[in-house]
């Protein structure tokens, strides 16, 4: 549990960020304009997120002399990323009021534990089971069938610590392909569309969320976002749902990002939530310049002990990510009629890695 913190901050209040990607330089941004200060802990020396707030801790999660100082010298702390090892999180909850409550990560740091928790709800989710061996493996393909996805229990992102398995695949291969590590085997999904909805819930227990995004991903990194997703009114009323029902049932405080597949079944479409990001999340970027909040600042209202805003978009938008090499690019975007660009002043072109985005919206 975190220490509460009693009252809303004032506005020259510090809040302390955990992580200092291109998320974190984003939510800081956002805090400045409504007054605050942010302290950026991470353990990389050239951090995004360092660029753009008045102090930086540059330190291991593990140091616990430096995530000491690190509390003592900020009023809240948030984080822009889901894997904060439980201990630096119970460390500096014992200090520091932590929101979103980290005891939102020992569910969603888990692949099997956090589809489990979704299905408790009531929840759809594809067809899952655990696998910690080739054996069982084995057996996971025979319960959900083929073809499947194996994905580790644990830090996986952008298609990473995933492997499509196809019907007569060696599951002694399989398991080696995933580092040997705790897994749960999926059913593959025919989706239609992948849609998600960026949720903010405040202190008072007020929800306010985003409208239904569609998400094209390529070689597992989200490519595009759309705005609104081109659902039926009663896909996109059941993704807010199930948004909504997860805010409440975490009792959270802050935004979060539910990622669904849309798969049709015959009469209509049946909604499957595939993953919870307890964070701002890269398909809610075009509310930057695509709505009257962004999904930044109502992170940072939320933590703030603020009232969330109402947002209201201002038209269809497109959000593209400039990922490795695309990022050369980004002057071509300059003069495009209604765009705005993003660029998170990363040094060191990768593929795969994400650069920046841009915006734009068609009014
Ligand atoms: P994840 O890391 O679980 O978010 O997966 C990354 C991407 O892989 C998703 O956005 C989908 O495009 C694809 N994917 C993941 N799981 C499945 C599945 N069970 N069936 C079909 N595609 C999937």
């Amino acid at each position: 549990m975190s220490a509460v913190r009693a009252s809303p901050l004032g506005p020259d209040a510090t809040i302390g960020i955990l992580g200092g990607g291109q998320l974190g330089r984003m939510l800081a941004l956002a805090a400045a304009r409504l007054g605050f200060k942010c302290h950026v802990f991470c353990p990389e020396p050239v951090s995004p997120a360092f660029d753009v707030v008045r102090r930086v801790t540059e330190a291991d999660y593990t140091d616990k002399d430096a995530l000491d100082r690190f509390a003592d010298d900020v009023d809240v702390i948030t984080y822009e990323f889901e894997n904060v090892p439980a201990e630096t999180a119970a460390f500096l909850a014992a200090r520091k009021a932590v929101i979103p409550d980290p005891r939102v990560l020992a569910t969603t740091q888990d692949r099997l534990v956090e589809k489990n928790f979704v299905t408790s709800l009531g929840i759809a989710t594809a067809r899952f089971t655990a696998a910690g061996s080739p054996e069982e493996i084995a057996r996971a393909m025979s319960a959900v069938g083929t073809p499947a996805v194996l994905k580790t229990r644990r830090f996986g992102y952008d298609g990473k610590g995933q492997l499509s398995i196809r019907a007569g695949v060696d599951p002694v291969a399989a398991w080696r392909d995933v580092g040997m590590q705790p897994s749960i085997v999926e059913a593959f999904v025919p989706f239609e569309r992948e849609i998600s909805v960026v949720v903010a819930r405040g202190h008072d227990g007020r929800i306010e969320s985003f409208d239904v995004t569609e998400n094209e991903h390529r070689d597992h990194i989200l490519k595009i976002s759309r705005v609104p997703a081109a659902v039926p009114p009663a896909v996109a009323a059941q993704a807010h749902e199930i948004a909504a029902r997860i805010a409440e049932a975490f009792a959270y405080v802050g935004v979060l990002a539910v990622e669904m597949f849309v798969v049709p079944d015959g009469v209509g479409h049946a909604v499957l939530v595939n993953e919870i990001a307890p964070r701002v999340h890269n398909s809610g970027h075009w509310t930057l310049d695509g709505a009257s909040v962004s999904q930044f600042e109502q992170h940072i209202r939320a933590v703030a002990g603020w009232p969330l805003a109402a947002p209201v978009r201002y038209g269809r938008v497109e959000m593209i990510n400039l990922i490795g090499r695309e990022v050369e690019d980004y002057h071509k975007w300059l003069t495009q009629p209604g765009v705005a660009v993003h660029l998170y002043g990363k040094t060191g072109v990768r593929p795969g890695r994400k650069m920046g985005h841009i915006t734009r919206v068609f009014v």
